[in-house]
């Protein structure tokens, strides 16, 4: 398998090290045995708290709920366990979806999530939560069922922002890509050997059109930015992207946006036409325009839910629409809206395979802890993507730079380090093909170092120049909540949320 990694270790010595390797290299052939590498439950038998903890549900059965879920049992919870899941059948891992899985090298598209201990849990699968009554604890099903709990989980994640026009996007050929039936349904389409455009050059855009380009298709990939991939790591990134796609023989069209997507007769798809004037014939069409967060159930609950996700402390307790923290009520995964220490305290949102497993991990211990044993999800953000025959890595938030220096490498053979500044400290690091450095760069972002980095590294280049980074300052995804504050005295004054939910964005 391209890209993948085989890690062998042994011994405590190794342990921090393989964690970060598999959250950043998310594929099954890494193979953790968490029971080996977290140890058996140290925990108390019962768990602990201010209130005793009989039921626990977690609603969203992906990724996040499942490791949740085995992080409570993990560390002695012995309690009831419901998991609420929209989707049908067991989880499965997203990142093939948009890389390996679609090529139809594999007879299966099983990326079911391994389950490595026994959870003993209720699953209710195929039925989305409505809503959520905060007074009187209980998860409201669209079935019509309610289900009780002492200690809610939501980890709802997010969905694929849909082709903004209704009726282009019911066309055959305008597709999405976000769960298995998606991956399905583009493969089978892919095989028909169609003309494609992908709309959005971010990393699934950019990996669809990879995919394209392995199976010798002919693809367009429409960015209304300057450069693929520049929105997350800045210009300097972005154009290196650019040049990669473009010798690997992707249309690459940046600074157009695609006006409108007509069909045949039959409803089929058959073109598309340009800001630029131009028109091309397609089969195919792929919205790849980011994510919007399923927070719609939550609307109405007296959380500070909205388009910008779920809002949360640094130990997952999720915020009232007031801004004050739930004892009760706790986030995950790609909903979560997280302060991060070394950002500033700024909230991220972040949709990364590591950070919906270290939240996960985070949130369920401090669902069964008493306040003093409670963690901080202090992770920096580690993300992986795999394009063009380049393995690339990132740890840190590039989006929070000023500044970028080519570390080390060469960009000319597409193996290098690009480290990030902000005010004169290390923020980030992006690899291509050089993830061994991954680790190197983490200790120096979370000792603030000093950017541009001044150690003596292999292939260190003579003279670092640092440029501006180029990332567009992005709108908060806040402009279509409306917050009132009603109330005089210090006692009466409340905050409600109005009408905040189903526009936000979230980017991976
Ligand atoms: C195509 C693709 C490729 C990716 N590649 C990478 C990669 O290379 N590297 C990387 O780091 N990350 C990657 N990611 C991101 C990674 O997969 C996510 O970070 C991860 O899936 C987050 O898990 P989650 O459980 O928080 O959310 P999700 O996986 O979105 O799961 C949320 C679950 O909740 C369900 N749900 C939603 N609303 C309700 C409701 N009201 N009631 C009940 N259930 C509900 C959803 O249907 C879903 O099953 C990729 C994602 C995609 C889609």
């Amino acid at each position: 398998m391209p890209h993948a990694e085989s890690l062998m270790y042994s011994g405590d010595a190794d342990r921090d090290q393989v964690l970060r390797a598999a959250a950043a290299c998310p594929v099954q052939a890494v193979l953790v045995d968490e029971d080996t590498v977290l140890g058996r439950p140290e925990g108390p038998a019962t768990p602990h708290g201010d209130t005793p903890v009989g039921r626990i549900v977690i609603v969203g059965a992906s990724l996040t709920g499942l490791r949740a879920a085995a992080t409570l049992r993990r560390e002695g919870y012995r309690g009831a366990l419901t998991m609420i899941g929209d989707e049908p059948g067991e989880p499965y891992d997203r990142p093939p979806l948009s890389k390996q899985a679609l090529t139809g090298r594999s007879a299966t598209l099983d990326t079911s999530l391994p389950r490595r201990i026994e959870l003993d849990a209720e699953w209710m699968r195929g039925v989305a939560a409505v809503g959520v009554d905060l007074d009187h604890r209980r998860v409201h099903l669209a079935d019509g069922r309610a289900v009780e709990y002492d200690r809610l989980l939501i980890a709802t994640g997010v969905r694929a922002r849909p082709w903004p026009n209704p009726q282009e996007a019911a066309l055959d050929g305008v597709v999405v890509l976000r769960t298995r039936q998606d991956a399905e349904d583009l493969r089978r389409r892919l095989a028909a050997r169609p003309r494609v455009l992908v709309i959005g050059g971010g990393f699934t855009g950019s990996e669809i059109a990879s995919v394209c380009r392995e199976l010798d298709l002919r693809v367009t990939l429409a960015e209304r930015g300057p450069a693929p991939l520049q929105g997350a790591l800045g210009k300097v990134i972005g154009q290196i992207a650019a040049d990669m796609q473009r010798d690997h023989g992707v249309d690459l069209r940046c600074g157009v946006t695609v006006t409108a997507l007509e069909g045949d007769r039959e409803g089929r798809l058959c073109r598309a036409r340009l800001s630029d004037g131009s028109v091309l014939d397609v089969e195919l069409a792929v919205a790849a325009l980011g994510s919007v967060c399923n927070v719609d159930w939550l609307e109405g609950s007296g959380l500070a839910a909205g388009p910008w996700g779920v809002g949360c402390d640094a130990g997952c307790r999720v915020f009232n629409a007031n801004g004050m923290v739930r004892d009760d009520v706790f986030v995950a995964g790609d909903v979560a809206r997280f302060p991060h220490p070394v950002y500033g305290y700024r909230f991220l949102t972040l949709e990364h395979w590591g950070n919906a497993v270290g939240q996960a991990r985070v949130a369920a211990h401090n669902m069964i802890s008493a306040p003093a044993d409670r963690q901080p999800h202090l992770a920096l953000p580690v993300f992986w993507s795999a394009q063009f025959g380049v393995n690339i890595k990132a740890v840190g938030v590039p989006a929070f730079s000023d500044e970028v220096v080519i570390a080390q490498g060469s960009v000319a053979e597409r193996r290098f380090v690009a480290v990030y500044g902000h005010r004169g400290r290390i923020s980030a690091a992006v690899t291509f093909d050089q993830a061994m450095w991954l680790d190197f760069y983490r200790d120096l972002i979370e000792k603030a170092a000093p950017f541009p980095p001044d150690a003596d590294m292999v292939g260190r280049q003579a003279e670092m120049r640092p440029v501006p980074a180029g990332i567009a300052v992005r709108a908060p995804a806040i402009q279509d909540a409306t917050v009132v504050v009603t109330g005089d005295d210090l006692e009466g004054r409340r905050a409600t949320l109005l009408g905040a939910h189903g526009s936000g964005e979230t980017v991976r």
